[in-house]
């Protein structure tokens, strides 16, 4: 996959790379960066011809297709001190991440781009629960390339991987966690569900619109009380001559409010056995007769991505929107019947798999709350030796799951993708995510606590990680699962 993104400097790309002004995200001002024709921190014409690579392989990736770079987005008034210090980001040492240039280079794009243009309004967002611009934001986001990453390039995909999935997902993140789920939900679950399982003519009618952030996407598998035991499903699916009719209720739906195409797992045979069977994904269209969505939900944290419930009352869907009817409903194990009962839980499943790459969560939180942190600290003059532990313990935290999540996203990359580690990186990220946002609240101490700072935000919206796409609970009984079925 990563083979496809050999560079060829595109004259759009050249040009729009070499608009001034255009700094990286975590040089700015620090002239360490290269990008445009500043070149500052380049010497000798062989490192500047290999920025010039860099930067041509990453105009090319990311788009500059519509010279993206001329949308802009309108600014909340957040005037606010620590809004200014949120543009001020901590560097990502790439370096020990082990990212090429050109992951390195999609990094800062993507900071510098979020950080302008997201960032200033999550605290908003949050306030108010609405992202008002998101169908604006979602075609810039198109227009950078980065809705439809391991999307194939035919359909107007980036062919790229989980790594750079990741990358992406943890940039909109640290920008505002809310619109980082929402990008996972789209990106991922519902558009690279379709490119895994979608056959021929459903990737050609849907993926080019959710790859250029025309349509929104989502998937939905939970139900009341169908959450960790996911199988246990009720949403019915009957087959009617050529269509199905589908009948039940879906909840907690992230872009369940906004979503133009949703994934939709229903139960087509509900004496099968094991359950998993009997269950199929369709893709819904807004508008069918028969659906509809509830108003959404008033959460705890990532306010601003819209959650609801969906209603399918005789919902009549074409038979054509069942994805390859070789595909049964994707099982992590391929197959094989799922041993027990809770081995079904929604980590087992392939979609949700891939899923967890782009929910990796705690990144973002971490970086956000770490920087943040790390500004007031700066500001005391005098650093508090208790202080300093708590950055050191929240810098290690972030750093451990960072190169845990990149590890087992670069290993999927390579085809090797298990379960054990799939829930393990998102078990121990979403935990450290929630600490990391404790201990930053703990740094600030009344502010911490006082929602004009974006602490206790950063803390809601954590706290996500450990419920959403399988709980943490969960995720420990797949993980114990794996090690004893090494002993058999
Ligand atoms: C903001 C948000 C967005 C979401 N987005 C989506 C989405 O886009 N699509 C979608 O399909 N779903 C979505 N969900 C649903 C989410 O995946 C479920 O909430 C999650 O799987 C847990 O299910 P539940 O809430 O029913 O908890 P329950 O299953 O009722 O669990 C309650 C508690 O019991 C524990 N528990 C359950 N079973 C066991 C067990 N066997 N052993 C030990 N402990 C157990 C759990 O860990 C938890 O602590 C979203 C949820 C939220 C909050």
């Amino acid at each position: 996959m990563i083979g496809c993104w050999r560079p060829t400097p595109s004259p759009i790309g050249w040009g729009a790379a070499a608009r001034p002004g255009i700094g990286g995200a975590h040089g700015a001002g620090r002239r360490r960066w290269c990008w445009g024709w500043r070149f500052s921190g380049c010497s000798g014409s062989r490192s500047r011809s290999r920025c010039k690579a860099v930067m041509a392989t990453s105009a090319w990736l990311l788009g500059l297709r519509a010279a993206s770079w001329r949308l802009r987005a309108p600014r909340a008034p957040l005037a606010s001190l620590v809004s200014q210090r949120a543009h001020s980001l901590l560097p990502v040492d790439d370096a020990i991440n082990g990212l090429s240039e050109e992951q390195k280079q999609l990094r800062q794009t993507m900071a510098k781009f979020l950080q302008e243009h997201l960032a200033p309004q999550a605290q908003e967002i949050d306030h108010i629960n609405e992202f008002k611009n998101l169908r604006e934001f979602w075609k810039q986001l198109g227009n950078l390339g980065v809705l439809g990453i391991t999307a194939p390039v035919q359909y107007g995909g980036s062919g790229l991987g989980y790594l750079e999935q990741v990358l992406v997902m943890e940039e909109i993140s640290r920008a505002s966690g809310a619109v980082g789920l929402s990008y996972g939900a789209h990106s991922n679950l519902c558009l690279n569900q379709i490119v895994r399982n979608g056959n021929e003519a459903q990737k050609e009618k849907y993926l080019p619109k959710l790859i250029s952030g025309e349509y929104i996407g989502a998937l939905a598998m939970s139900e009341p009380s169908a959450g960790s035991d996911v199988v246990s499903m009720k949403l019915k699916a009957e087959k009617k001559g050529d269509h199905y009719i589908l009948n039940g209720n879906k909840f907690w739906i992230t872009n369940g409010p906004d979503a133009d195409i949703l994934i939709i797992y229903a139960k087509t045979d509900p004496a099968a056995v094991p359950a998993s069977r009997g269950i199929t994904a369709f893709i819904v269209e807004k508008g069918m007769p028969g659906f509809s969505t509830s108003k959404k939900l008033d959460k705890l944290g990532m306010r601003g991505s819209n959650t609801c419930e969906l209603i399918f009352e005789d919902c009549k869907v074409p038979g054509s929107c069942r994805p390859s009817s070789t595909t049964p409903f994707p099982t992590y194990t391929q197959g094989k019947p799922l041993a027990r009962r809770l081995a079904t839980s929604r980590m087992s499943l392939e979609a949700w798999n891939a899923g967890s790459f782009s929910m990796l969560p705690g990144l973002g939180t971490c970086q956000r709350v770490a920087h943040m942190s790390a500004h007031l600290l700066l500001k005391m003059n005098e650093l508090d030796l208790l202080m300093q532990g708590k950055m050191a313990d929240m810098y290690t935290r972030l750093m451990a799951c960072r190169q845990y999540v990149y590890n087992v996203a670069k290993a999927c990359d390579q085809g090797h993708c298990t379960a054990k580690d799939c829930a393990g990186v998102i078990l121990y990220s979403a935990e450290c995510a929630t600490q990391v946002a404790l201990d930053g609240i703990q740094c600030f101490g009344a502010n911490g606590y006082i929602n004009d700072f974006p602490m206790g935000r950063f803390l809601r919206d954590a706290k996500l990680y450990e419920i959403g796409a399988g709980t943490s609970e969960v995720r420990r009984l797949i993980i114990g699962r794996a090690f004893n079925a090494d002993f058999h």
